[in-house]
């Protein structure tokens, strides 16, 4: 039994029963969507460093590295299906982990910029009160999340010596 590479319903005929395509149609309709996936895919995967160039998370050589795994393990699968297809072989399964896959850049970078926009928006907001009251009340680590507290407040502590 083989199933149809555009609508993975199974056939006995090389006519798709379901779609109506022949198994030459089927591959060119599913090379197709697979070229415009992995460019949707393409696009994000190129965004992604600059979105998390804007609101640097503290781990960003890390995510760049999970980012980057992720990113050569989407593109090898990308090319097994290519080469399935080609063949006529099964790719229902492969084909569902792909699409998965697609969204992934997209969803990851406007996560880290989110996060990295609301957390700007947080500190900003309060180091913008009252500068002097947090070095003098020492209260301002509250406020903002611990690593990133110890980093603003760092170097101020040291240069006013108040
Ligand atoms: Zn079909």
């Amino acid at each position: 039994m083989t199933r149809c590479l555009d609508c993975g319903s199974a056939r006995i005929s090389d006519q798709c029963p379901f779609c109506g395509l022949t198994s030459a149609a089927a591959e060119y309709m599913f090379r197709k969507r697979l070229i415009k996936q992995t460019t949707f895919f393409l696009a994000g995967s190129l965004l992604f460093p600059y979105l998390t160039q804007i609101y640097p998370p503290l781990d960003l050589d890390l995510m760049l590295v999970f980012f980057g795994v992720l990113f050569f393990i989407a593109l090898g699968i990308a090319v097994i299906l290519d080469r399935r297809a080609r063949k006529h072989q099964e790719i229902e399964i492969l084909k569902r982990v792909y699409a998965g896959f697609i969204p992934l850049p997209w969803i990851l970078g406007f996560a880290i910029f989110l996060n990295g926009k609301l957390d700007s928006a947080t500190n900003r907001s309060s180091f913008g009160a009252g500068r002097g009251q947090i070095l003098d009340e020492g209260t301002g680590a509250r406020d903002s999340p611990p690593g990133r507290a110890i980093l603003a407040i760092g170097p101020e502590s040291r240069t006013s010596p108040r």
